[in-house]
């Protein structure tokens, strides 16, 4: 672990009974990186975050956090650190500005409210209503505010979009990309590839508790299948579609339409498809879960 390191898992192990939840999660995660942490649900996600701050105790394997060991010193590394938690427990009756101000005084008044009012602004949660009147959306967003306004050197957040519309997980990815140019170290997880796409240098996929990879996403993407709808104005011979390379033709109708599965970049077919009477095109970007079978269609290949 160099001093650039926010962040490292050696073989985490955490069990809740009978439930392996971690069975040995390595993770390396750099300062000043923005850091996907992607998983289906119940792959672990939310166990590793809590170890990281010793919320829990895991079973077995090795922690550091900014240097420091979680389970020696909990209390300095929740102080650099910005936490939002899967559930945000709060006093109900308390209003939204009453919330986080009570939050930052536990944290030693350090944030500045300008920044705490622009931060809301921008993320449209009003001040004034008790957080029982909050729909999820809002409640998410004062999450999100907390673990923000202190612009702590670290954040952990545990699916920081869930529950956001769009225009709303827009602005928290922006507000994620801002604090890293702030120098901050982002550590989030999710289940949607297209946001981490969007915002992360890199990712790491955890699948029953266990990382089975650390790349770029662009790296995820490209090496994923992904399936072309092609529709033509009239009949023509698919031939040629069929031998680009990285493309398999997984049905045809009577030359009007076919259904193509395309292996790495776009690019090869759309050259070859330009010269084709197209009157429709349709990709479909992979969902995670075939980015995983690809995985383990690899495992198997090398098995
Ligand atoms: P999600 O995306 O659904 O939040 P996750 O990736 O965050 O999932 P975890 O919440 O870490 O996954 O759960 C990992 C596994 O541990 C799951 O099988 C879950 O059911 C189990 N688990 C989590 N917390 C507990 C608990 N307190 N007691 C028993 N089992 C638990």
């Amino acid at each position: 672990m160099s001093e650039e390191t926010a962040l490292m898992t050696q073989g985490l192990k955490k069990s809740y009974g009978k439930v392996r939840a971690l069975r040995g999660v390595d993770l390396e995660v750099q300062r000043g990186e923005i850091f996907g942490y992607l998983g289906p649900n119940g792959a672990g996600k939310t166990t590793t975050i809590r170890c990281l701050l010793d919320l829990i105790r895991p079973d077995g394997g090795t922690v550091r956090v900014l240097g420091m060991d979680p389970q020696a010193d909990p209390v300095a590394v929740q102080a650099h650190t910005g936490y939002l938690p899967g559930e945000l427990h709060l006093d109900p009756n308390m209003t939204v500005e009453g919330a986080l101000r009570y939050l930052n005084a536990l944290r030693g008044n350090k944030a500045d409210w300008d920044f705490v009012r622009q931060l809301t602004e921008r993320l449209d949660l009003p001040l004034e209503p008790p957080i029982k009147n909050l729909s999820h959306g809002n409640k998410q967003k004062v999450g999100v505010v907390q673990a923000l306004m202190h612009r702590p050197e670290l954040l952990l957040l545990d699916e920081p979009t869930l529950g956001l519309d769009p225009l709303m997980q827009r602005e928290v990815l922006a507000l994620l990309r801002e604090a890293k140019a702030d120098g901050a170290t982002v550590f989030f997880s999710s289940h949607i590839m297209s946001e981490v796409e969007a915002v992360a240098e890199r990712v790491a996929i955890i699948r029953k508790g266990v990382v089975v990879e650390v790349a770029e996403p662009a790296t995820l993407i490209k090496r994923a299948l992904r399936r072309a709808n092609v529709r033509f104005k009239q009949p023509v011979d698919i031939g040629p579609l069929a031998n680009v390379p990285g493309v398999t033709v997984l049905s045809q109708d009577d030359g009007t339409s076919v259904l193509l599965q395309v292996e790495g970049e776009m690019d090869e077919l759309i050259k070859v498809l330009a010269a084709f009477p197209v009157s429709d095109f349709e990709t479909e970007r992979p969902s995670l879960e075939e980015i995983f079978l690809a995985y383990y269609e690899d495992d198997q290949k090398e098995e």
